[in-house]
């Protein structure tokens, strides 16, 4: 039999959108014209509620939550656990393809702004359908996610409160009540409550469905949904009992259900005909189950698992079940389906809810060229095109003779008057060996204002290709704090004491011990060292929660290969600490920089919204925070680690310095096993230079940390240097007490010349504000004192140096502001 006459003897129930369209047509074009009027107009005509605003207010969805059974709860939650995975696994890399020198595309997804996902209300809320619609986009990183749902009478006129309570559980804040067409037009046009989308998914009744059709092209729609489907490829290892159940479920979504049993065994069909009876007997929704195995289903007797498999290709169901031998070689071979399930054990309301695959997938043979639900529908691949006059010159001739065959002699122009070519009298050909001058693949990488680092200069020039770096880091900066001779370096934040000589001796006969067996690798876990951390520490830690590296910054990159990565993204709050954007860079995970508040601190509502809103796989919170100094309250802490889908990371390399009553989130460790709480000895312990950074936290997040850290990371001298260290805590802590009192000096006496200070629980003061904060900064280096230039604008930073070093700084601070009117404080 042809594929053409197989698909027209194969059952299923055909749909008439074009009638509904031409319904539904007046209803969507009253909502572009007169927007939430015209919604509520329709509201009140078929759902029978008149509501003043579509918008569901927040206390709704809290309560509904709250109101959520616990055991649909706890389903959903873990509904939701299987779905994100397997959708953050979809999330497609950007890729870079090189043509040649110097001519490169590169493929970069970016997330639509603004999704609108519909939920059906039907005879029962389908909750879970929340979680198919709004996962993928949550994981394509969209940046607003509003939900539709038809209000119900019967609640208030609020949509059904499981769909509320999904919402709540998923972190959505914006939910309308509204339902079929005029909703679709509403998220498609928008109105004054509600802003339009980019593109709208979600299942619906044939008017939804020719709704989405209708605004297709105005926004992105997903798949049209027909009547669910199934076929099973089934063989004589089968059991007809599963074959019964499937073919029931699926029979029950409703009378156009389509099944179709396609077995290689007579015997089989009757074993299952025979089991179907008593099952659809029993069934609680045997009159929809009996209209749909009578109507658009059958039994279809092949030969073989290869004709099997040719007949289910053409059919293309949404969803097909194998329950054959070497079912997983077969389902290899399968063409078109939705979703594949394989095996006895694989059924299809497993994938309805907790298989992690998603359930909205193509109906009505459309699985020949569509695929299911995916976070593709909410993004775009961007062709990003970089071409060099070398590339360009090598192109034209062909561009020359596509241009003249289509007689678009301005595109030809376009290019030409950039690489001239044979009628300018050079040979076209010739250009792409010998170019004119050749544009830097990379632009020069920026150095700080204070000339350039000695290797830099050495490089000079670079060749037109440049070494094939990742696109993604090219044109950043590397960190590059100026280290300027000057006799007062107050710029880097380091302990201006020495270490004492107790402990420079100390230190010298620990790495003298040490010293005789490096020809061997250190102690790879380190754990001497993090035994002892754990003790300094103290909140009952133990090595085992502890971890160390080379310095915080180590630490941090390791947090971020293990935790963020490509297709992953942190949030911070800047002004912050400069090398987590770097790091999140240099490891591929997206920086999403979230706002502070005018004192520098963070509201703890504002943070928590931006926490749900982008959703991050790391949050960064730095308390006492660079280069604002300020310290962060544990209740903000607490509200993030309550909100974060993912890690939190509180950067406390100042947790020293810190005044009375700022606290450590060391504290909340035991109730956030997703907390990681980050520690450096450059610091209080006054050994920048060893380069020891740790971290306190769960002992299965050190244990992920292992999959990334070089083998034999922390060297035997740098394990020595840090324990000799460690022995001599109390004296290097009561030097940092002395530093504190130097700051809070600093703080009053700055305030006191008239000028802002930022409140400081670090061993360093932001202080300004100045019309022109580089004239003052380079004021006070002619004068012998760096400072830093980080932060907002108009501010500058000075660290906490000896009390001869800050007499330096006030006497060169007060000549600067006496000599620069145009400097002075704003
Ligand atoms: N975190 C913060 C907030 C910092 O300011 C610094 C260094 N200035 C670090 C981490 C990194 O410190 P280290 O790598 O020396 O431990």
């Amino acid at each position: 039999m042809t594929r053409e006459k197989l698909a027209g003897v194969l059952p299923r129930a055909a749909l008439d959108t074009g009638a509904a369209l031409e319904q539904i047509r007046p209803v969507c074009e009253d909502v572009r014209d007169r927007g939430a009027a015209a919604v509520r107009e329709y509201t009140a005509r078929f759902d029978g509620v008149d509501l003043a605003t579509s918008r569901v207010p927040a206390r709704a969805l809290a309560d509904a939550l709250a109101g959520l059974d616990p055991r649909l709860r706890a389903a959903l939650e873990e509904m939701v656990r299987r779905v994100r995975p397997v959708h953050q696994a979809q999330r497609p890399a950007d890729h870079v393809t090189r043509l040649g020198d110097g001519a490169q595309v590169t493929e970069r997804y970016v997330p639509v702004s603004r999704a609108g996902v519909y939920v059906p209300a039907g005879l029962v809320p389908l909750p879970s359908s929340v979680i198919m619609n709004v996962i993928p986009a949550q994981v394509a990183g969209v940046g607003q996610i509003a939900v539709a749902s038809p209000p119900q009478p019967g609640h208030g006129g609020l949509p059904a409160p499981a769909i509320l309570a999904a919402c709540a559980l998923l972190g959505i804040e914006e939910v309308h009540a509204a339902g079929g067409a005029q909703a679709v037009a509403m998220f498609a046009y928008g109105t004054a409550d509600c802003a339009p989308v980019d593109v709208i998914t979600g299942p619906g009744n044939a008017y939804v469905t020719a709704a989405k059709r209708l605004v297709a092209g105005t926004v992105g729609v997903d798949a049209e949904a027909g009547p669910t489907e199934i076929a099973i490829i089934a063989d004589h290892t089968a059991d007809p009992r599963f074959l019964a159940a499937d073919l029931v479920a699926q029979a029950e979504h409703g009378p156009l259900a389509a099944c179709l049993l396609i077995t290689t065994d007579p015997g089989l069909a009757e074993r299952t005909g025979a089991e179907l009876r008593p099952q659809v007997a029993a069934a609680r929704h045997r009159d929809t189950v009996r209209a749909a195995l009578a109507g658009q289903s059958a039994c279809v007797l092949v030969d073989d698992t290869a004709v099997a498999l040719a007949v289910s290709d053409v059919w293309a169901p949404e969803h097909l079940e194998i329950q054959a031998e070497d079912a997983a070689g077969l389902a290899a071979r399968v063409r078109n389906a939705g979703a594949v399930f394989v095996g006895p054990y694989a059924p299809v309301s497993l994938g309805d809810y907790l298989a992690g695959s998603n359930h909205v997938l193509p109906t009505g043979g459309t699985a020949r060229h569509t695929a299911g639900l995916s976070v593709l529908a909410f993004m775009r691949g961007i062709h990003v095109v970089d071409c060099t006059v070398t590339a360009l010159a090598a192109a034209a001739p062909h561009i020359d003779a596509l241009g003249e065959a289509e007689d678009l002699a301005a595109h030809v122009a376009a290019v030409r008057i950039r690489v001239p070519g044979a009628d300018l009298g050079e040979h076209s050909a010739s250009l792409g060996a010998s170019p004119r001058t050749p544009r830097p693949w990379n632009p020069p990488v920026a150095q700080g204002r204070v000339g350039q680092a000695p290797a830099e200069q050495a490089t000079g020039q670079r060749d037109a290709t440049g070494p094939p770096i990742r696109p993604d880091l090219a044109g950043r900066s590397p960190y590059g704090a100026p280290q300027l001779d000057v006799p007062v370096r107050l710029n880097t934040n380091e302990n201006p004491f020495p270490p004492p000589p107790a402990l420079v001796q100390a230190i010298t006969e620990a790495v003298a011990g040490v010293a005789g067996s490096l020809n061997r690798y250190p102690d790879r876990d380190a754990m001497g060292l993090r035994a002892e951390l754990a003790a300094y520490l103290g909140h009952g830690l133990t090595a085992r929660q502890v971890w160390a590296a080379n310095g915080s910054n180590e630490i941090i990159q390791q947090l971020l290969q293990v935790f963020g990565g490509h297709g992953r993204a942190a949030l911070g709050f800047e002004p912050s600490y400069a090398m987590h954007p770097l790091i999140a860079g240099a490891t591929g995970t997206r920086w999403i920089s979230g706002a502070r508040e005018d004192d520098f601190g963070l509201d703890r509502d504002r943070t928590v919204r931006a926490v749900r809103e982008h959703r991050p796989d790391l949050v960064f919170l730095t308390s006492p925070n660079n280069p604002t100094g300020t310290g962060l309250p544990l209740a903000v802490i607490e509200a993030v680690c309550g909100a974060a889908p993912g890690m939190v990371v509180v950067d406390e390399a100042y947790a020293e310095f810190a005044r009375e009553g700022t606290g450590t989130a060391l504290a909340l460790l035991p109730r956030y096993p997703r907390l990681v709480v980050t520690r450096t000895m450059s610091k209080a312990f006054a050994l920048a230079g060893a380069r020891v950074g740790y971290l306190a936290a769960d002992p299965g997040v050190i244990d992920a940390l292992l999959l990334v850290r070089l083998p034999y990371h922390l060297s035997a001298q740098t394990q020595a240097t840090a324990r000799a260290a460690l022995a001599h805590a109390g004296t290097l802590l009561a030097a940092v007490a002395d530093l504190r009192a130097e700051r809070d000096g600093v703080v009053d006496w700055l305030r006191g010349r008239g000028l802002a200070a930022a409140d400081s629980d670090a061993n360093f003061v932001l202080f300004g504000r100045f019309g022109d904060s580089h004239a003052i900064w380079r004021g006070l280096l002619d004068r012998g004192v760096l400072v830093r230039e980080v932060g907002p604008p108009g501010w500058l930073r000075v660290s906490i140096g000896t009390p001869a070093e800050m007499a330096a700084f006030r006497i060169a601070l007060t000549e600067v502001l006496d000599s620069t009117q145009g400097g002075a404080a704003q």
